[in-house]
């Protein structure tokens, strides 16, 4: 992809008020309006608006960016938490088998006793 094609620009309808972004050759022709369906000439525009949409855009990919690094750190955690179950798990095994073991040796203690 080259970057003449790459290339937008914003541009407004007239009638609704519509922003919408072009490439670059559509500059200045007679567009149709994707909302309201009517012609209009697509000058290039840089109203407060537009700029708060960009923010707004920034601000939205920022936000995203952060979404996935949350993700990450979720995915991250559920694995450790993964870990530390089955960590947790092999303890009570043990922890049963010493246990049987135990009433084991208080069997024959007892047997010895009596
Ligand atoms: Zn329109």
């Amino acid at each position: 992809m080259s970057s003449t094609q790459q290339a937008l620009f914003w541009t407004k309808c007239l009638f609704c008020i519509t922003y919408i972004e072009y490439p670059w050759i559509h500059k200045n022709c007679e567009l149709c309006c994707p909302t309201c369906g009517k012609l209009f000439n697509a000058e290039e525009c840089q109203d407060d608006v537009l700029i708060q949409m960009t923010e707004q855009e920034e601000k939205l990919a920022k936000l995203e960016q952060k979404l996935t690094e949350n993700d990450e750190e979720i995915l991250r955690l559920k694995d450790h938490s993964q870990k530390l179950l089955v960590k947790v798990k092999k303890f009570k095994e043990r922890k049963k088998k010493l246990e049987e073991e135990k009433e084991c040796v208080e069997k024959k203690f007892n047997d010895i006793l009596s």
